[in-house]
């Protein structure tokens, strides 16, 4: 067996459409995008037809898309500047967001005195709506909800048309993280109204380093950053034509082939948690996942500390649940808010459409070399 990817929802391989397009427009297609000359023109008409792709998918208008580098970058921004432009007095986020969302909030809590409220979750990673609703009834001023659409680490769906009513209810701006939904779930602006969310080329199998956000026309916020007038001077800075157009394939790519991807990935995930089932004390962990995004606490065993260093020699690619820091490796942010167990071991899979039912069966095989197998199975 050749390597084994299951580290989706880290980063995707480009595919061919993409790599075909953005190999055009790198020897064709060298302009600059603000020049008015035939060159800059020809750049400027493919950035264009990349915003109409992006926005069609997203059933928002032209004017509402713009390009940046990465989500990261967007969700800074919008965070920031909803609060210089748009008067956020509060912030209402949850705990298990991606460190873009609770990092920018830290910082933005110890610089300003917006007030940061952190909703509860449950064992499951379920965030309580209900509190949100409650929190905004209660007190009217000028709110920001900022919630992810899937979570990254264990797969948890919100349901955004719940959050976009009860914001749309209470006159609060949803802010959303769709990174991990985009071109797998169905998302459109005006069956969830919001007023911003932000996507990343490399998690739908575009280039990296490229990124855009959906800024909603009644809320404008200023740029991050001064120079250029590029992106109607929402983000200065020479357009990248490779990556904003290569993206714009693949997003096309993913809604085109999203029935048969989600198909495909649903059986690998069926066919992965029946064969989980003969391992021995493993926890899936979250709810109301999506099916790319498989997250499995193993128990603590000896054998199981090495758990992802063993599934590397054995040519498997995936993530830990673990982050390490000066040498000391501690459990996520997100596993920590779901109360997993320290001792426990947590490998987050993700699958892609590219991955078979051979895979997973060899991944399997692999995992009962290192953890403990129910009697049934241990032969
Ligand atoms: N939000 C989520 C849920 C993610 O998974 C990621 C990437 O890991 C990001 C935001 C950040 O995206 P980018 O790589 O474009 O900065």
């Amino acid at each position: 067996m050749q390597h084994v990817y299951l580290d989706h929802a880290s980063t995707t391989p480009l595919i061919e459409p993409v790599i075909q397009e953005m190999n055009t427009v790198m020897r064709e297609h060298f302009g600059n995008a603000s020049s008015i000359h035939h060159h800059g023109r020809q750049a400027k008409m493919l950035v264009e037809n990349a915003r109409k792709t992006i926005a069609k998918a997203l059933g928002a208008s032209i004017g509402e898309i713009f390009f940046c580098s990465s989500a990261t970058e967007a969700h800074n921004m919008i965070l920031t500047n909803s609060i210089k432009d748009l008067g956020v007095q509060r912030i209402i986020s949850s705990p298990i967001e991606h460190h873009c969302i609770i990092h920018t909030l830290d910082h933005l809590a110890s610089i300003t005195d917006v007030e940061i409220v952190y909703l509860d979750v449950d064992k499951l990673g379920s965030v309580d709506l209900d509190q949100l609703e409650g929190l905004l009834t209660q007190d009217k001023k000028k709110t920001l909800v900022s919630l992810m659409y899937v979570n990254n680490e264990i797969g948890n769906i919100i349901d955004i048309s719940r959050v976009s009513e009860i914001c749309t209810t209470n006159s609060a701006l949803f802010h959303c993280d769709t990174v991990q939904g985009i071109g797998k779930l169905p998302l459109n602006v005006n069956d969830a109204p919001m007023a911003f969310l932000a996507g990343s080329a490399h998690k739908f199998n575009g280039p990296k380093g490229v990124g855009f956000f959906y800024m909603n026309g009644d809320n404008i916020i200023s740029p991050m950053m001064y120079g250029g007038a590029q992106e109607r001077n929402m983000r200065a800075g020479t357009e990248n034509i490779i990556g904003i157009t290569g993206m714009a394939v693949a997003l096309e790519k993913a809604i085109e082939q999203k029935e048969e991807r989600a198909d495909h990935i649903k059986k690998l995930n069926r066919h992965m948690r029946t064969r989980l089932d003969e391992l021995d004390e493993i926890i899936i962990n979250g709810t109301n996942q999506i099916d790319n995004i498989l997250s499995v606490s193993f128990p603590a065993t000896e054998r199981v500390d090495m758990l992802m260093l063993n599934l590397d020699i054995s040519r498997i690619s995936a993530s830990s649940g673990s982050a390490c820091s000066s040498g000391i490796e501690h459990d996520s942010h997100v596993l920590q808010h779901i109360g997993h167990s320290k001792e426990r071991k947590t490998i987050r899979f993700s699958f892609s459409h590219f991955n078979t039912i051979e895979e997973i069966d060899y991944v399997i095989e692999k995992l009962k070399k290192f953890t403990p197998i129910k009697e049934a199975y241990n032969n």
